[in-house]
């Protein structure tokens, strides 16, 4: 026997047919094996949002402090889930995602001779958890040592009400009821409030899913103080890194969630047209759709660059954005509306000063949703994506304890990317625009060329210094970066008593001018001189 082949035979032995957690294939993987192009490959595949989650702290000072271990109780994280779903700090327990902590309960309560219940199809891991450590996994909710129960469920979506889990645990008081709520923020009904009084009970959750945090593996649970001490006795000293621990403590502080709507509708959508199209599709309660199929659905996309995950029995589809969804539900010969030509772009923007991400829809309808942590700046870029008749999503978090000045500046600076992404070749748009908008007292004007050549005439009388949280200074700077980064030409004068008022006329009134300038369907940029 080979040196190798004798330290396979010294570890402990796993059951006949164990099969380890895989991943689905790369965009590298399926480009080589199907000859797609690795930018084309979409993935449907990981039960993760489409956009990333943005951190809502500063990273530097976590990230000057790497020599040093983090928090070793992680109090700071352990307070901030415990406001996040209504308990105490002591009933939570942290890990390295909720895949750690899946782990760490069957070290602490399976064991060669133990059985562990769950009923398929669900998620692999319980099964490689209780395997690995030598116990014995069960079909159904027969007696067992220790339940696995996912809800919803992974891969199918289905749910069951928490009522029926709560009563597994009470008529069951010997066994562990493992209940994971990865997926509890896009709809089932939540255990929590029952592990004061079933100390049996343990909820897992995660910080990967609607988040949208899976790079930092962060998860949590849930269980009586008792049973959480002892969970926390037995695991590893520092599982979490402290960046990843700091962002997630901000993210569950303060939750914004923004993606959670637009998939709860995608996947209303989807799961529409799937079942126009004949799919047996089960209504679900995650991020995700699976249909129930016999067929080899998930090669079949696979060969299009359409990563989706097949169980047995199916494939799991995960809601991306709209226009990624159509094309899945195209491959499945699906109806989908006429394909949007939407001047729709992202950006994403990182420094050790800020993060922050952009989602600007110039064909939009005035939608915002904006959190810089300046007040008086969300404020006026409401007020300027709705006179543009823009969608924008904007979330950002800066280092606002030194001042306001990097997370005003690179804010304005995305949207400016953004405005100069959306706009794309600018062939067909208006090009100009103008407009002049009293407010009370106050009067702006501004004028907008879309030609690329960036420049700025920016004049605000303003009286004092600050409004709100924003010192007035920085506006007139922040115009400017604006129309060097979108690759335009902006003036924008405006006057008045009320500093207040001569800062909204000036975001309206250029809200107004792009608004003309980004329609649709004029000469675009192409000037007398043939070009711009
Ligand atoms: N539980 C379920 C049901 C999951 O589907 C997943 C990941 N797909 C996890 C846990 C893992 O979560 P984490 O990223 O926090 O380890």
């Amino acid at each position: 026997m080979s040196l190798a082949a004798r330290v396979r035979a010294k570890a402990r032995p796993v059951a006949d047919g164990y099969a380890p957690y895989v991943w689905s294939a790369s965009p590298e993987e399926v480009a080589a094996r199907y000859g797609v192009p690795a930018a084309c490959v979409l993935k449907f595949d990981q039960n993760t949002p489409p956009l990333a989650g943005v951190p809502q702290i500063p990273l530097a000072e976590s990230m000057a402090r790497l020599n040093e271990y983090p928090e070793g109780s992680y109090r700071e994280l352990r307070e901030a889930a415990a406001s996040y779903v209504g308990l105490s700090p002591e009933h939570v327990i942290v890990g390295a995602g909720a895949d750690d902590l899946i782990l760490l309960l069957a070290q602490v309560f399976l064991g060669p001779g133990t059985q562990a219940s769950i009923e398929s199809p669900t998620y692999a891991l319980y099964q490689i958890a209780t395997e690995v450590g030598g116990a014995e996994v069960v079909e159904g909710r027969a007696t067992a040592d220790l339940h696995w129960c996912c809800n919803p469920n992974n891969p199918t979506g289905e749910w069951v009400e928490a009522e029926e889990l709560v009563e597994l645990a009470r008529t069951q008081s010997d066994a562990i009821v493992v209940v994971d709520e990865a997926y509890i923020e896009f709809g089932a009904r939540t255990c929590v409030p029952w592990v004061d009084e079933l100390p049996n009970l343990v909820v897992v959750r995660t910080m990967s899913k609607a988040f949208g945090f899976a790079g930092l593996r962060v998860g949590y649970g849930l269980a009586h103080p008792e049973t959480a001490a002892l969970l926390t006795e037995r695991r590893a000293p520092g599982p979490i890194s402290g960046p990843a621990a700091g962002i997630a403590a901000a993210a569950l502080r303060e939750p914004r969630l923004l993606e959670l709507e637009d998939t709860l509708a995608e996947r209303e959508r989807v799961r529409t047209a799937l079942l126009a199209a004949g799919f047996d599709c089960p209504p679900s309660a995650g991020n995700f759709v699976a249909v129930r199929s016999d067929e080899p659905l998930a090669e079949r996309l696979e060969q299009q660059g359409l990563v989706v995950r097949a169980f047995d029995g199916g494939i799991r589809i995960t809601l991306r954005g709209l226009s990624d969804n159509d094309v899945l539900l195209r491959a499945l010969g699906a109806e989908v509306g006429a394909p949007s030509a939407r001047r729709v772009t992202t950006v994403l923007r990182t420094t050790t000063e800020t993060a922050l991400r952009l989602t600007l829809a110039l064909d939009g309808s005035g939608r915002t949703r904006i959190a810089t942590g300046i007040g008086f700046l969300d404020h006026l870029l409401t007020l300027l994506a709705f006179h543009a008749g823009f969608d924008l999503e904007l979330l950002a978090g800066g280092d606002l304890e030194v001042d306001e000045h990097h997370t005003v500046e690179d804010v304005v600076a995305a949207l400016g990317t953004a405005l100069a992404q959306a706009l794309g070749s600018r062939e067909a748009v208006a090009r100009y625009g103008s407009a002049t908008v009293p407010m009370d007292e106050a009067r702006a004007l501004a004028a907008v060329d879309l030609v690329r050549r960036p420049h700025a005439e920016i004049s605000l009388g303003f009286g004092g210094e600050r409004v709100g949280g924003l010192a007035l200074t920085l506006l007139p700077h922040a115009l400017e970066r604006f129309a060097m980064e979108a690759g335009c030409t902006v003036h924008v004068e405006s006057s008045g008593v009320d500093d207040h008022h001569v800062a909204e006329a000036a975001f309206k009134a250029l809200g107004q001018a792009l608004r003309q300038a980004v329609a649709p369907g004029g000469a675009g940029i192409r000037s007398t001189k043939g070009a711009a």
